[in-house]
C-alpha cells in the first residue's frame, strides 16, 4: 500500500499549481495551494499516509456527513420528509430548485439539504456544532479537533446567500428554527479543522458496516451505513457527481477546503486534501489522485 501512494505522490505532484483555491472567505483564500495529502484507513485500523496527511485543513461540506449521522440518530427515517435523496445536477449553493420543489432541497449534501438538516439538529440540541466536535473527536479517536473561529466568522459575514436559501425554506414551512442560529452552528460545523489521518479514521465506519473502531461504537445500522453511501455516491460531489463515479467510483464527499472522503465498502475509507479546486468546487488534485489510486487497484464499486 505504501508504495502505491508513493508513486500516486509522483504522479500527482506535477499537478499542484493547477486550479484555484476558494476564495470567497480570505481566511480561506491564503492557503498554500501547493499542499497534498492523503490517507487510507483500513478496516483494521491501520494507515498508510503520504504527503501532508498530518496538516489540518477547514472540512466545510464534509461536515455534511456528520450532521446528516447525527440527523438520522435522532429522527430515522422521518428525516426524509424534509430532505430528497436525488442528486440535483447543480451547484452547491444552487436555490432554484427549492423554488419549485416547495422548499424541500434535493440531497442532504447541497448546501440548501445540509441546512434544513443542521435545522433539525437545531431542534434536539443546544450546541448542534459542539455535538458534532465531540462526535469526530469520538470516533476519530483524537481529542485535539477544534473549530476554526475565524473561518466560521468569516462564513457568517458571507452568509447571504446560505441565508437567503434558509429564509425561502421558511417561506415554504420547512425551517424550525431561528435562520442565525442555524447559520451559526453550520459555519462553525464547516470550520472544524482536521487532517486527512483523523478524517479517514472518522469515516471508517462507513466502510465497516457503521461500526467505527475508535469509539467501539455501532454509529449506524448496516443498512443505514449502505444508505449514506449510496446518497454520497449519488450526490457527495455535487454537479461532478457523475463524472467522480466514473472516475474514481467510490461514494465520496468534498469540501471547498480541498478535503475529499471516499469510502471502500467493507474494506477502506480514504481522506485526500489538496486545497486548490476545479470548476465544479472539488479539490482538482484530489480527484486526479483518487482516480489513480482507483484505476490502480480496481476498488471502483461498480
Ligand atoms: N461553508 C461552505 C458554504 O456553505 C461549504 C461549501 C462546500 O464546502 O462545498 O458555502
Amino acid at each position: 500500500m505504501q508504495t502505491l501512494l508513493n508513486d500516486i505522490y509522483t504522479e500527482v505532484l506535477p499537478m499542484l499549481g493547477q486550479g484555484k483555491v476558494a476564495n470567497y472567505i480570505p481566511a480561506l483564500a491564503c492557503v498554500d495551494p501547493n499542499q497534498f495529502g492523503i490517507a487510507i484507513c483500513d478496516n483494521r485500523g491501520e494507515i498508510t499516509k503520504i504527503g501532508d496527511a498530518d496538516q489540518e485543513f477547514s472540512i466545510q461540506s464534509i461536515s455534511k456527513v456528520f450532521s446528516l449521522i447525527i440527523a438520522i440518530n435522532n429522527y430515522g427515517p422521518e428525516l426524509w420528509n424534509r430532505v430528497g435523496r436525488e442528486p440535483s445536477g447543480l451547484p452547491f449553493n444552487s436555490l432554484v430548485q427549492l423554488e419549485y420543489e416547495n422548499g424541500i432541497p434535493r440531497n442532504p449534501f447541497i448546501n440548501a439539504g445540509a441546512l434544513v438538516v443542521s435545522d433539525m439538529n437545531q431542534s434536539r440540541f443546544a450546541s448542534p456544532h459542539l455535538g458534532m466536535r465531540d462526535f469526530v473527536r469520538r470516533v476519530s479517536g483524537h481529542e485535539d479537533i477544534f473549530i476554526d473561529r475565524e473561518v466560521a466568522e468569516s462564513e457568517y459575514a458571507h452568509r447571504s446567500r446560505n441565508a437567503a436559501m434558509a429564509y425561502l425554506m421558511k417561506s415554504f414551512g420547512n425551517f424550525e428554527n431561528e435562520v442565525d442560529d442555524v447559520l451559526h452552528n453550520y459555519f462553525s460545523a464547516c470550520a472544524l479543522r482536521m487532517s486527512c489521518v483523523n478524517m479517514a479514521k472518522a469515516t471508517n465506519f462507513l466502510a465497516n458496516r457503521g461500526y467505527s473502531l475508535f469509539s467501539n461504537e455501532k454509529v449506524l445500522s448496516q443498512d443505514e451505513t449502505s444508505q449514506v453511501n449510496a446518497l454520497l455516491a449519488t450526490s457527495g460531489l455535487y454537479d461532478e457527481a457523475g463524472s467522480f463515479a466514473f472516475r474514481v467510483g467510490l461514494p465520496g464527499k468534498s469540501g471547498v477546503g480541498g478535503g475529499i472522503i471516499a469510502i471502500v465498502p467493507g474494506r477502506f475509507s480514504i481522506c485526500v486534501w489538496s486545497p486548490a479546486l476545479n470548476k465544479m468546487g472539488n479539490s482538482l488534485v484530489g480527484v486526479a489522485a483518487l482516480e489513480s489510486l482507483t484505476n490502480r487497484i480496481g476498488w471502483s464499486v461498480y
